[in-house]
């Protein structure tokens, strides 16, 4: 049988989830070895170009303007700006530079801005990606032709649970964007937070859902729930880390050639749950020291981990 396979069953993804810790481990680092460089991490660095005052009810976001968190709104930043923090980013090492919205679906004039700071992040030689909330089918070839590399879009969750999370859409609404990104030719980035109260059986539907997708998502992020005062998911039971190691194995194992994204929540990891990541399979990091409106690890810390780890910035 393929390792590349879309046609897994919650079955066979459960199973993998309850194999004893250390032979799930083995099997993760094998599969990563065999389609991608060992020792090798992609770094991007996620800045956001319009915060805040967003109409969603994501419960675990800060951005939600009906959440009182203290994150102020802001109008979209000037395309020099954003410019400015790309090239900083890429003289930090970083080879993938990602562009938030708190938006529900941008408005057509919004994208003529993003589409410029696209190209402008483009000619500066490094990866493009964007998060701007749900895509029509034209927005979706605007941004491919403006030279947009990926498209962030996460599923959260699983079907079943994500009505507990948000209600002002529906998980259809999601898979129908990341059609159109698939459809418009740019590759997706797509994952989920783990540690929102969800049960075991969520973790595997929830990659149950993205293994089984017409195509994997080049980029897998899989988050820690951060948890943020204010937020109706602030004082949810504080996650076992090796649960997320499991998850992060799994994914790995079932999407074989994705990158793995540790994404959110590595501020509160330590070093040795984050090196567990690494030995499961994730092979990205956002370096930053901000993660939109959440912190993140240092630059420096980030460095001196790889160097630990003899891990290596990986080149576009
Ligand atoms: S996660 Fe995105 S869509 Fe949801 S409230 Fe936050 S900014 Fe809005």
């Amino acid at each position: 049988m393929s390792d590349i396979r879309h046609d897994w069953s919650r079955e066979d993804v459960r199973a993998l989830f309850a194999l004893p810790f250390a032979d799930l481990m083995f099997a993760a680092q094998t599969m990563h070895r065999k389609y991608l460089p060992s020792n090798e991490v992609q770094i991007s660095t996620l800045l956001s170009i319009k915060t805040g005052g967003c109409p969603e009810d994501c419960a675990y976001c800060p951005q939600a303007a009906r959440y009182h968190t203290g994150v102020k709104a802001q109008k979209i930043m000037d395309v020099d700006d954003v410019l400015a923090e790309a090239r900083a980013a890429k003289d930090a090492g970083a080879s993938r530079f990602c562009m938030g919205a708190a938006w529900r679906e941008p408005k057509d004039r919004d994208l003529d801005a993003v589409c410029e700071m696209v190209e402008g992040v483009r000619a500066l030689g490094m990866e493009t990606c964007a998060t701007l909330g749900m895509l029509t089918q034209d927005q979706a070839h605007r941004l491919k032709q403006a030279g947009l590399d990926y498209y962030n879009h996460n599923l959260d969750t699983s079907p079943e649970y994500y009505g507990d999370v948000i209600t002002t859409r529906v998980y259809q609404d999601r898979l129908d964007t990341l059609a159109r990104v698939r459809d418009a030719g740019i590759h997706v980035c797509c994952g989920g937070i783990i540690g929102m109260g969800e049960t075991l059986e969520d973790r595997v539907g929830m990659l149950h859902t993205l293994a089984t997708l017409p195509e994997h998502p080049e980029s897998v992020p899989i988050n820690l729930l951060v948890q943020v005062a204010g937020t109706p998911l602030n004082g949810t039971p504080v996650l076992d880390p090796l649960d997320f190691v499991r998850t992060i194995a799994v994914a790995r194992i079932t999407m074989p050639k994705s990158m793995v994204r540790l994404s959110a929540g590595r501020e509160e990891m330590s070093d040795e749950t984050q090196a567990l990541c690494f030995l499961a399979g994730a092979n990205s990091i956002f370096y930053g020291p901000k993660l939109l409106t959440t912190p993140n690890p240092d630059a420096d810390r980030d460095r001196a981990l790889l160097d630990r780890l003899g891990l290596r910035p990986m080149t576009v």
